[in-house]
């Protein structure tokens, strides 16, 4: 592998999140997050590796400041990582959504920028931020090389019958409503390093990755290509998420606006942000840790939220094993995936029927990559933490 550093970046609609990562070593050299960009109170918090962590309160009006304020942190004399922007190989852009336009990570040109705006429609939040992250980045290092890394190319490779919706056809033909998927980068990762983990050939297995954290997608990765996926069109879709309802009947939107007396875009955004485990606990939180203490305090709305979210997860496992006709491995990953034992358990108890039983010790360790299933287990389970920064870094460093 190349020896240079790549700065991989994620450009939320007011936030950005960056790592400068060495793609020979792969080591983190510096990492951090700009919040409330374009609002009161920006601020920016920067850790050089082994360093201390940096919290800069200062206005950043747009992502162009903030991206201009990463680069001075990075080449600051005193709690810099680097001499210049030269020692930047390349920049790694997150891309949200590519539609059917990429089906894979690509160098970034102005015929990609335009296909990538094709794709505006399709996540109008996200997108047009990944777009200003690019020209940001491209007018402060007009040199460096950029790559577009897609969360929806990796389920490409999906087939008709699987991203195809019961809908009249020409609405597919005409204004592409089909289901995309998202989290790619953190499937394709994991699922290779669990082919890794299992010493075996990735071409040759059947496995289910389920990336449970704040957002959450389960997807089927076949023979090394992924087959089906939870979410859709768009990341609401699928599983209970922290405030996204994930699968509901349609009909429950007009339904609620007559009820409520609201728009379908106010009942969209109680879908995206009201919902989920958040909502189901009746706004107490969407965070796990504080689901699972008050579960087993025995607190009702607890009890029935996250039943209900492992419900969800393990039908959607059961989905997946006849899609795949067998499963030879399920991945926990992602925030709750990695840390929690506890919803681990939950899902597992629910797939007796694969011949999995997990090994309790195992179960209870954090952080590393591990097999928490029985060496009986029929089916194995693994933990793999996700790394989407390192995987976009790889992408990166490869293309340029
Ligand atoms: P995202 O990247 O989608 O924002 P993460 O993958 O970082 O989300 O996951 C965040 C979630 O992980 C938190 O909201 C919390 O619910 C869950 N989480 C983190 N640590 C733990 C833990 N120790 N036990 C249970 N859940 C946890």
């Amino acid at each position: 592998m190349k020896d240079i550093n790549v700065l991989v970046i994620n450009c939320g609609s007011s936030s950005l999140k960056f790592q400068l990562i060495n793609s020979s070593s792969e080591e983190v050299i510096a990492k951090g997050l700009c919040e409330r960009i374009g609002i009161e109170g920006s601020q920016m918090t920067y850790t050089p590796a082994g360093g201390e962590k940096y919290e800069t309160k200062t206005p950043m009006e747009d992502h162009r400041t903030a991206i201009r304020l990463v680069l001075d942190a990075l080449v600051d004399k005193d709690k810099g990582v680097v001499k210049s922007l030269e020692e930047i190989g390349a920049v790694g852009h997150r891309i949200v959504h590519g539609g059917e336009n990429f089906a894979s990570s690509t160098l970034i040109t102005d015929e990609v920028i335009k296909a990538i705006e094709e794709c505006n429609d399709l996540a109008p939040l996200h997108n047009p931020a990944n777009l200003i992250g690019i020209r940001a980045c491209q007018e402060l290092m007009p040199k460096t090389p950029m790559v577009a890394v897609f969360d929806t190319a990796f389920h490409q490779t999906m087939p008709q019958e699987a991203f195809l919706y019961g809908l009249p056809y020409h609405y597919y033909e005409d204004y592409k409503v089909r289901r995309y998927g998202f989290h790619g980068t953190s499937h394709s990762y994991v699922s290779r390093r669990a082919a890794d983990v299992l010493g075996k050939d990735y071409g040759e297995l059947k496995i289910i990755v389920c990336h449970l954290g704040n957002g959450a997608s389960v997807s089927a990765v076949k023979n090394g290509k992924c087959v089906d996926t939870s979410m859709g069109l768009t990341p609401l879709e699928g599983l209970i998420m922290g405030t996204r309802s994930g699968d509901i009947d349609p009909a429950i939107i007009e339904f609620l606006c007559n009820k409520e007396n609201k728009s379908v875009q106010e009942i969209l955004n109680v879908l995206n942000k009201e919902s989920g485990v958040f909502g189901m606990s009746g706004g107490f939180s969407s965070d796990f840790r504080d689901l699972e203490k008050a579960y087993r305090a025995g607190e009702a709305f607890a009890i029935r939220t996250m039943q209900t979210f492992a419900y969800r997860v393990a039908k959607y496992i059961g989905a997946y094993t006849a899609a795949m006709n067998g499963v030879d491995a399920i991945c926990f990953t992602a925030g709750i995936g990695e840390n929690s034992p506890f919803i681990r358990t939950m899902i597992a108890s629910y797939l007796g029927y694969l011949g999995i039983t997990l090994d309790e010790e195992a179960n209870a360790k954090r952080g590393e990559e591990i097999a928490i299933s029985t060496p009986e287990s029929g089916t194995k389970v693994l933990v793999i933490p996700t790394n989407e920064e390192l995987a976009i870094a790889r992408e990166t460093a490869a293309l340029v």
